[in-house]
């Protein structure tokens, strides 16, 4: 552990500031044990009764939120948008729009993603009847970044909630928007310790863990991910890891250059570049290279910031908002300098607006295949473009990287994008847009590589937080099954015969396979203990 890191887990005060305005906002503390103690004895209680009610009464219970948050939205966004930097257009589709769209996608479809599930019975086992049921687990522990930080609240909630959960959620230390949960869940009139918030940084996370959750629910980086899943592993606890990326997006030659120029632009620099699923690598096609960045490079500079919108308040009339903390600016300033000093071109000033954690949105050419800015997360308002000339050298390059979060293929010839997106190391893949995947509340969304495994939202997303439960029933009888005791060498033959019939191909083997199970079934009743 470096010394910064050191002095980052023993502090127990952090300090939370406007990163636009510059302005402190108010300063939180770290809980003692005995309120962890108390957080995890509220949550068992509330376990109880979340457990025992209907997946639509829990549903009920979201729809109280949904109703709250879209009439107090307006006063949820300057929260979060104090706190954040975020434009105001941004946050409200970011963590009003798609909070809701979630909420009301479970609505429509969660009781029937967690019914119980028959299942066919094959002919072997003729006469039972197995299913799948989908139980709750316990109180599970989400630990979320600062990034998205009121829609990683609700949606964190969600999934395990709606699957029969309490959570506890830790938001970030840079964002905990403190006290915003809590009170819009009060006033909602949600149940008691559907969730209950625990403010602090890393040294409260892990003071979380040791108390063992039923389950965690961990986004953030590669790194706090790997040391999270090492901590569980000392209770067996479970974990969902949901780390960084460096997205790809693919650009074929034959596409409406308008379009993919815009929605490139804003899969790069909308939030300011810090979504896990932000587009940081552009591969174009090589006959379209030059128009594209040129066209890319026109367009990223019409872009107001809070140094060219009419004021730093007005975070309506804005593109690109600040950088929510001071470090990850600092990463992005580096790895630009980097890039720079290894013969890169650098569009755009790719400066800090003086007395803000503003950075001009950047573009990044020509940089070589071993640059920083090809491998490492960069998470902040910068794109680079690279080239590639056939669909192999595109897929190469994408999938040459150690993260595997989203993606996206940009061609008018949707067989080839298919084909391209199904090679693609990721786990999830936009077609000919940006982020559709996560704009649709039913797919799942989560990572392959180092950027972690597991699956949050839509049916998978219910499933990760529920015991999924085999049953298998029968009538009661005094049937004795063809594996039981005693054995012998004529069962041993009939079983044989079985496996032969039941195993090869023929026309009538379904035929055979049922007289040989009912030779099989005669000798086991007969030869009894
Ligand atoms: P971070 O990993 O530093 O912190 C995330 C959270 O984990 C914070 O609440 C922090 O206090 C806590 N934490 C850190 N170390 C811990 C430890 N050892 N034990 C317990 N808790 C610990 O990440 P960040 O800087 O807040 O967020 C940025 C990162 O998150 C980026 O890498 C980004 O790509 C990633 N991210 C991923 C997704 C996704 O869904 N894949 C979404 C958003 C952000």
């Amino acid at each position: 552990m470096s010394v910064a890191e050191q002095t980052e887990s023993l502090r127990s005060t952090f300090e939370i500031s406007d990163p636009v305005l510059g302005k402190k906002l108010y300063d939180l503390t770290e809980p003692e044990d005995a309120e962890l103690d108390a957080v995890y004895a509220r949550a068992q209680a509330a376990f109880g009764v979340i457990r025992q009610m209907s997946v639509r009464q829990r549903l009920d219970e979201c729809n109280k939120l949904l109703n709250y948050i879209r009439d107090n939205r307006e006063s949820i966004l300057d929260r979060v948008i104090a706190e954040t930097g975020k434009t105001r257009y941004e946050a409200l589709i970011s963590e009003v729009f798609a909070v809701l769209d979630m909420i009301d996608y479970y609505d429509k479809h969660a009781e029937k993603m967690l019914a119980d599930r028959p299942l066919a019975t094959p002919l072997l086992l003729m006469g039972k009847k197995g299913k799948i049921i989908f139980e709750p687990i316990g109180p599970v522990l989400c630990i979320a970044p600062w990034n998205f930080p009121f829609n990683q609240a609700i949606t964190f909630f969600l999934c395990p909630f709606v699957a029969g959960n309490p959570v506890i959620l830790k938001p970030s230390e840079f964002t905990p928007l403190f006290g915003l949960v809590e009170e819009i869940f009060d006033k909602a009139g949600v149940m008691k310790d559907a969730i209950q918030v625990v403010y602090g940084g890393r040294d409260t996370g892990r003071r979380l863990i040791d108390r063992r959750p039923a389950k965690i629910f961990f986004t953030g980086s590669t790194r706090a991910g790997k040391e999270i899943m090492a901590h569980a592993a000392n209770y067996l606890v479970p974990v969902e890891l949901e780390l960084g990326g460096k997205d790809p997006m693919l650009v074929f030659d034959d596409v409406d250059v308008e379009r993919t120029v815009n929605g490139c632009l804003w899969g790069g620099v909308s939030n300011a570049g810090q979504t896990c699923t932000a587009i940081e690598r552009v591969y174009v096609q090589e006959g379209l290279y030059d128009t594209f960045v040129s066209e890319l490079k026109t367009k990223i500079e019409m872009l107001r910031t809070p140094a060219t919108a009419p004021s730093k308040d007005d975070r309506v009339n804005m593109d690109v908002g600040a950088m929510t903390t001071e470090f990850q600016l600092q990463k992005v300033e580096e790895q630009l300098a980097q890039a720079q000093a290894s013969g890169a071109k650098v569009t755009g000033t790719g400066k800090r607006y003086e007395g803000t954690q503003c950075i001009a949105p950047t573009l990044v050419t020509d940089a070589p295949a071993d640059s920083p800015i090809w491998r490492e997360e960069t998470f902040g308002p910068v794109i680079a473009v690279g080239k590639f000339k056939t669909e192999e050298d595109a897929i190469r390059l994408a999938n040459d990287c150690q993260y595997g979060l989203s993606s996206s293929v940009w061609s008018r010839d949707l067989q080839r994008a298919e084909r391209v997106a199904r090679r693609l190391e990721a786990g999830q893949v936009s077609i000919n847009n940006i982020l559709s995947t996560q704009a649709h509340s039913g797919l799942p969304f989560g990572g392959t590589k180092q950027s972690g495994f597991g699956r949050f939202k839509g049916e998978f997303g219910l499933h990760s937080f529920s015991n999924i439960k085999s049953i298998m029933t029968e009538p009661q009888n005094n049937k004795l099954e063809v594996n039981w005791f005693p054995y012998s060498k004529e069962k041993y033959e009939a079983m044989t015969n079985l496996i032969l019939a039941a195993f090869t191909a023929h026309p009538l083997k379904i035929v055979r396979t049922a007289l040989a199970g009912l030779k099989l079934e005669g000798l086991a009743k007969k030869q009894r203990l």
